[in-house]
Protein backbone atom coordinates (compact mmCIF):
# COMPACT_ATOMS: atom_id res chain seq x y z
CA UNK A 1 0.00 0.00 0.00
CA UNK A 2 1.06 3.41 -1.04
CA UNK A 3 -0.28 6.37 0.15
CA UNK A 4 -0.49 9.15 -2.36
CA UNK A 5 -1.76 11.86 -0.04
CA UNK A 6 -5.38 13.22 -0.37
CA UNK A 7 -7.39 15.75 -2.47
CA UNK A 8 -9.31 16.71 0.45
CA UNK A 9 -6.61 17.73 2.77
CA UNK A 10 -7.20 14.85 4.73
CA UNK A 11 -3.21 13.67 6.44
CA UNK A 12 -2.29 10.44 5.09
CA UNK A 13 0.93 8.93 6.29
CA UNK A 14 3.71 8.86 3.94
CA UNK A 15 7.17 7.99 5.31
CA UNK A 16 8.82 10.48 3.05
CA UNK A 17 7.43 13.22 5.90
CA UNK A 18 7.45 11.13 8.58
CA UNK A 19 8.88 14.29 10.93
CA UNK A 20 10.67 11.78 13.11
CA UNK A 21 12.52 9.66 9.92
CA UNK A 22 16.13 9.08 11.24
CA UNK A 23 17.67 11.24 8.19
CA UNK A 24 15.96 14.02 9.82
CA UNK A 25 16.99 14.00 13.50
CA UNK A 26 20.42 14.17 12.28
CA UNK A 27 19.88 16.99 9.99
CA UNK A 28 17.85 18.82 12.97
CA UNK A 29 21.17 18.06 15.35
CA UNK A 30 23.18 19.23 12.41
CA UNK A 31 21.11 22.61 12.38
CA UNK A 32 21.35 23.08 16.07
CA UNK A 33 25.37 22.71 16.30
CA UNK A 34 25.66 25.16 13.20
CA UNK A 35 23.62 27.88 14.77
CA UNK A 36 25.68 27.17 17.99
CA UNK A 37 28.80 27.39 15.97
CA UNK A 38 28.40 30.17 13.29
CA UNK A 39 27.31 28.07 10.83
CA UNK A 40 24.00 29.71 9.67
CA UNK A 41 24.22 33.19 7.49
CA UNK A 42 21.52 36.10 6.68
CA UNK A 43 21.94 37.02 3.16
CA UNK A 44 20.30 40.04 1.87
CA UNK A 45 18.17 40.87 -0.80
CA UNK A 46 17.79 44.52 -1.74
CA UNK A 47 14.22 45.76 -2.55
CA UNK A 48 13.88 48.70 -5.33
CA UNK A 49 11.36 51.04 -4.40
CA UNK A 50 10.21 51.72 -8.10
CA UNK A 51 8.59 55.79 -7.38
CA UNK A 52 12.29 56.27 -7.53
CA UNK A 53 14.73 53.87 -8.22
CA UNK A 54 15.97 53.71 -4.62
CA UNK A 55 17.10 50.85 -2.84
CA UNK A 56 15.64 51.03 0.47
CA UNK A 57 14.91 47.98 1.63
CA UNK A 58 16.01 44.07 1.90
CA UNK A 59 14.71 40.87 2.87
CA UNK A 60 17.22 38.72 5.30
CA UNK A 61 16.98 35.17 3.32
CA UNK A 62 18.98 32.10 5.70
CA UNK A 63 21.80 30.42 4.00
CA UNK A 64 23.13 27.12 5.55
CA UNK A 65 26.44 25.97 3.86
CA UNK A 66 26.70 22.22 5.49
CA UNK A 67 30.03 21.13 5.54
CA UNK A 68 30.06 18.08 3.76
CA UNK A 69 26.57 18.35 1.65
CA UNK A 70 27.36 22.13 0.22
CA UNK A 71 24.66 24.77 0.48
CA UNK A 72 20.99 23.36 1.71
CA UNK A 73 18.34 25.65 0.45
CA UNK A 74 15.89 26.97 3.17
CA UNK A 75 13.08 25.27 1.80
CA UNK A 76 15.05 22.06 2.87
CA UNK A 77 14.95 22.57 6.08
CA UNK A 78 12.48 25.38 7.63
CA UNK A 79 9.68 22.86 7.16
CA UNK A 80 11.58 20.08 9.07
CA UNK A 81 12.39 22.92 11.90
CA UNK A 82 9.10 23.50 12.36
CA UNK A 83 7.95 19.68 12.13
CA UNK A 84 10.17 18.71 14.67
CA UNK A 85 10.47 21.72 17.26
CA UNK A 86 13.23 23.75 16.02
CA UNK A 87 11.75 26.81 14.41
CA UNK A 88 11.74 28.68 17.95
CA UNK A 89 15.53 28.73 18.17
CA UNK A 90 16.18 29.49 14.47
CA UNK A 91 14.26 32.50 14.62
CA UNK A 92 15.61 33.62 17.71
CA UNK A 93 18.70 33.69 15.68
CA UNK A 94 17.40 35.08 12.64
CA UNK A 95 16.01 38.22 14.36
CA UNK A 96 19.37 38.76 16.88
CA UNK A 97 21.25 38.52 13.71
CA UNK A 98 19.09 40.49 12.29
CA UNK A 99 18.77 43.49 14.18
CA UNK A 100 22.26 43.30 14.73
CA UNK A 101 22.34 43.73 11.41
CA UNK A 102 20.43 46.57 11.11
CA UNK A 103 21.99 48.44 14.19
CA UNK A 104 25.55 47.83 11.93
CA UNK A 105 23.94 49.78 9.30
CA UNK A 106 22.62 52.89 11.09
CA UNK A 107 25.87 52.91 12.63
CA UNK A 108 27.22 53.67 9.13
CA UNK A 109 24.16 56.08 8.73
CA UNK A 110 22.42 53.71 6.32
CA UNK A 111 18.68 53.47 7.16
CA UNK A 112 17.52 50.26 5.39
CA UNK A 113 13.97 48.54 6.29
CA UNK A 114 14.94 45.02 6.79
CA UNK A 115 12.19 41.88 5.94
CA UNK A 116 12.38 39.30 8.37
CA UNK A 117 10.60 35.60 7.53
CA UNK A 118 8.62 33.95 10.55
CA UNK A 119 7.19 30.92 9.77
CA UNK A 120 3.69 30.23 11.18
CA UNK A 121 5.01 28.36 14.04
CA UNK A 122 6.45 31.42 15.43
CA UNK A 123 2.99 33.40 15.48
CA UNK A 124 2.33 30.79 18.20
CA UNK A 125 4.75 31.69 20.28
CA UNK A 126 3.03 34.46 22.70
CA UNK A 127 6.80 35.54 24.43
CA UNK A 128 7.87 36.01 21.20
CA UNK A 129 6.86 40.09 20.55
CA UNK A 130 8.81 40.65 24.11
CA UNK A 131 11.72 38.77 22.47
CA UNK A 132 11.77 41.04 19.37
CA UNK A 133 11.09 43.91 21.97
CA UNK A 134 14.22 43.14 23.92
CA UNK A 135 16.22 42.95 21.07
CA UNK A 136 15.06 46.23 19.68
CA UNK A 137 16.05 47.76 22.79
CA UNK A 138 19.70 45.94 23.18
CA UNK A 139 20.53 47.69 19.47
CA UNK A 140 19.02 50.55 19.77
CA UNK A 141 16.79 50.02 16.58
CA UNK A 142 13.12 51.18 16.23
CA UNK A 143 10.66 49.01 15.48
CA UNK A 144 9.38 51.13 12.09
CA UNK A 145 13.04 49.86 10.73
CA UNK A 146 12.01 46.51 10.59
CA UNK A 147 9.34 44.24 8.51
CA UNK A 148 8.25 41.03 9.83
CA UNK A 149 6.69 38.35 6.93
CA UNK A 150 4.18 35.85 7.27
CA UNK A 151 2.46 33.50 4.96
CA UNK A 152 -0.95 33.77 4.18
CA UNK A 153 -1.76 30.26 5.71
CA UNK A 154 -0.04 31.27 9.20
CA UNK A 155 -2.80 34.01 9.44
CA UNK A 156 -6.16 32.22 7.60
CA UNK A 157 -8.54 31.60 10.03
CA UNK A 158 -7.43 33.78 12.24
CA UNK A 159 -5.44 31.97 14.95
CA UNK A 160 -6.24 34.48 18.30
CA UNK A 161 -2.86 33.69 19.30
CA UNK A 162 -1.19 34.65 15.93
CA UNK A 163 -3.41 37.72 15.95
CA UNK A 164 -2.65 38.74 19.28
CA UNK A 165 1.26 38.53 18.53
CA UNK A 166 0.68 40.63 15.82
CA UNK A 167 -1.01 42.95 17.42
CA UNK A 168 1.65 43.58 19.10
CA UNK A 169 4.47 43.33 17.55
CA UNK A 170 2.15 46.23 14.95
CA UNK A 171 2.09 48.35 18.28
CA UNK A 172 5.84 48.34 18.47
CA UNK A 173 6.25 49.86 14.88
CA UNK A 174 7.08 47.15 13.31
CA UNK A 175 5.33 46.75 9.66
CA UNK A 176 3.48 43.26 9.02
CA UNK A 177 4.05 41.77 5.69
CA UNK A 178 2.16 38.88 4.05
CA UNK A 179 4.32 36.98 2.18
CA UNK A 180 3.66 34.91 -1.18
CA UNK A 181 0.37 36.55 -1.36
CA UNK A 182 -2.09 34.96 -3.92
CA UNK A 183 -1.06 31.06 -3.79
CA UNK A 184 -2.52 30.66 -0.51
CA UNK A 185 -6.14 29.50 -0.03
CA UNK A 186 -7.22 33.05 -1.11
CA UNK A 187 -9.81 34.00 1.64
CA UNK A 188 -8.92 37.30 2.38
CA UNK A 189 -11.32 37.88 5.53
CA UNK A 190 -8.30 37.94 7.85
CA UNK A 191 -7.07 41.21 6.30
CA UNK A 192 -10.42 42.67 7.82
CA UNK A 193 -8.56 41.74 11.70
CA UNK A 194 -4.82 41.75 11.13
CA UNK A 195 -2.52 44.71 11.45
CA UNK A 196 -0.73 44.09 7.55
CA UNK A 197 0.73 47.01 6.34
CA UNK A 198 2.51 45.20 3.27
CA UNK A 199 1.54 42.44 0.63
CA UNK A 200 4.08 40.56 -1.25
CA UNK A 201 2.71 39.39 -4.23
CA UNK A 202 3.96 35.68 -5.33
CA UNK A 203 6.48 35.18 -7.63
CA UNK A 204 4.44 33.40 -9.56
CA UNK A 205 2.77 35.79 -11.12
CA UNK A 206 5.43 37.98 -11.74
CA UNK A 207 7.83 35.91 -12.92
CA UNK A 208 5.74 35.66 -16.50
CA UNK A 209 4.83 38.98 -16.94
CA UNK A 210 6.59 40.11 -19.94
CA UNK A 211 4.42 37.57 -21.88
CA UNK A 212 1.27 36.36 -19.85
CA UNK A 213 -1.84 38.56 -20.23
CA UNK A 214 -3.31 36.81 -16.98
CA UNK A 215 -0.80 37.42 -14.74
CA UNK A 216 -0.52 41.17 -16.02
CA UNK A 217 -4.33 41.07 -14.81
CA UNK A 218 -4.14 39.26 -11.78
CA UNK A 219 -0.87 41.69 -10.77
CA UNK A 220 -2.86 44.55 -11.27
CA UNK A 221 -6.22 43.67 -9.51
CA UNK A 222 -3.42 42.51 -6.64
CA UNK A 223 -2.12 46.02 -6.35
CA UNK A 224 -4.98 47.68 -6.58
CA UNK A 225 -6.70 45.26 -3.80
CA UNK A 226 -3.53 46.23 -1.48
CA UNK A 227 -3.50 49.51 -2.36
CA UNK A 228 -7.26 49.84 -1.23
CA UNK A 229 -7.02 48.26 1.61
CA UNK A 230 -3.81 50.95 2.56
CA UNK A 231 -1.11 48.31 2.30
CA UNK A 232 1.88 49.01 0.39
CA UNK A 233 2.93 46.01 -2.71
CA UNK A 234 5.93 44.56 -3.55
CA UNK A 235 6.02 42.19 -6.39
CA UNK A 236 8.51 39.81 -5.83
CA UNK A 237 10.39 37.20 -8.79
CA UNK A 238 11.22 40.13 -10.82
CA UNK A 239 13.17 38.61 -13.42
CA UNK A 240 13.55 41.31 -16.23
CA UNK A 241 12.75 44.60 -18.07
CA UNK A 242 9.60 43.81 -19.31
CA UNK A 243 8.26 43.04 -15.88
CA UNK A 244 10.07 45.51 -13.98
CA UNK A 245 8.21 48.45 -16.44
CA UNK A 246 5.04 46.84 -16.31
CA UNK A 247 4.99 47.44 -12.32
CA UNK A 248 6.45 50.63 -12.20
CA UNK A 249 3.60 51.48 -14.75
CA UNK A 250 1.01 49.87 -12.84
CA UNK A 251 2.01 51.69 -9.34
CA UNK A 252 3.47 48.61 -7.85
CA UNK A 253 5.66 50.02 -4.49
CA UNK A 254 8.49 47.72 -4.33
CA UNK A 255 9.92 45.24 -6.89
CA UNK A 256 12.25 42.36 -5.04
CA UNK A 257 13.78 39.64 -7.72
CA UNK A 258 17.07 38.62 -9.69
CA UNK A 259 16.58 41.41 -12.17
CA UNK A 260 16.64 43.78 -8.81
CA UNK A 261 19.48 42.21 -7.47
CA UNK A 262 20.24 38.48 -6.34
CA UNK A 263 20.62 38.27 -2.15
CA UNK A 264 24.30 39.42 -0.83
CA UNK A 265 26.33 38.72 2.16
CA UNK A 266 26.16 41.16 4.71
CA UNK A 267 29.65 42.57 3.46
CA UNK A 268 27.84 43.03 0.11
CA UNK A 269 25.14 44.74 1.69
CA UNK A 270 27.31 47.02 3.49
CA UNK A 271 29.50 47.96 0.46
CA UNK A 272 26.18 48.43 -1.92
CA UNK A 273 24.97 50.84 1.10
CA UNK A 274 28.06 52.87 1.57
CA UNK A 275 28.45 53.05 -2.98
CA UNK A 276 24.58 54.47 -2.38
CA UNK A 277 25.31 56.86 -0.05
CA UNK A 278 22.95 59.80 0.23
CA UNK A 279 20.70 58.14 -1.98
CA UNK A 280 19.54 55.67 0.80
CA UNK A 281 16.96 57.17 3.17
P1 LIG B 1 10.37 33.97 0.46
O1 LIG B 1 10.33 34.62 1.79
O2 LIG B 1 9.21 34.14 -0.43
O3 LIG B 1 11.71 34.53 -0.20
C1 LIG B 1 11.88 34.75 -1.57
C2 LIG B 1 12.58 33.60 -2.24
O4 LIG B 1 12.58 33.81 -3.64
C3 LIG B 1 14.06 33.48 -1.85
O5 LIG B 1 14.41 32.10 -1.93
C4 LIG B 1 14.73 34.25 -2.97
O6 LIG B 1 16.09 33.92 -3.15
C5 LIG B 1 13.90 33.83 -4.14
N1 LIG B 1 13.94 34.80 -5.24
C6 LIG B 1 14.17 36.12 -5.15
N2 LIG B 1 14.09 36.71 -6.36
C7 LIG B 1 13.81 35.73 -7.23
C8 LIG B 1 13.60 35.71 -8.66
O7 LIG B 1 13.66 36.72 -9.36
N3 LIG B 1 13.32 34.50 -9.21
C9 LIG B 1 13.23 33.35 -8.48
N4 LIG B 1 12.97 32.22 -9.13
N5 LIG B 1 13.42 33.34 -7.13
C10 LIG B 1 13.70 34.52 -6.52
P2 LIG B 1 15.21 31.39 -0.74
O8 LIG B 1 16.24 32.29 -0.18
O9 LIG B 1 15.62 30.05 -1.26
O10 LIG B 1 14.11 31.20 0.38
C11 LIG B 1 13.01 30.38 0.15
C12 LIG B 1 12.00 30.52 1.27
O11 LIG B 1 12.54 30.04 2.50
C13 LIG B 1 11.59 31.96 1.55
O12 LIG B 1 10.63 32.39 0.62
C14 LIG B 1 11.05 31.83 2.95
O13 LIG B 1 9.74 31.32 2.93
C15 LIG B 1 11.97 30.78 3.54
N6 LIG B 1 13.02 31.45 4.33
C16 LIG B 1 14.19 32.01 3.92
N7 LIG B 1 14.87 32.54 4.97
C17 LIG B 1 14.09 32.33 6.07
C18 LIG B 1 14.22 32.66 7.47
O14 LIG B 1 15.18 33.30 7.92
N8 LIG B 1 13.21 32.24 8.29
C19 LIG B 1 12.11 31.57 7.81
N9 LIG B 1 11.16 31.21 8.69
N10 LIG B 1 11.95 31.27 6.51
C20 LIG B 1 12.92 31.64 5.65
MG1 LIG C 1 9.79 36.39 2.43
MG1 LIG D 1 7.74 35.24 -0.93
MG1 LIG E 1 8.26 31.56 -0.81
Amino acid sequence: FAAVGSTRGVDVYDPHIDPHRPERLSLMSELRAAIDTGGLELHYQPKLRLADGRIDAAEALIRWRHPTRGEIPPEDFIGAAEETGNIGRLTRWVLATAIAHVHALGERGHVLKISINLSARDLEDTELPDRVGQLLRMHGVPGSVIALEVTESAVIGEPAAALQVLRRLADMGIDIAIDDFGIGQSSFGYLRHLPVHELKIDKMFVQQLATDETDRTIVRSLVELGHGLGYEVTAEGVEDAAALDFLREIGCDHAQGFFVARAMDFGALTELCDAEGSRLT
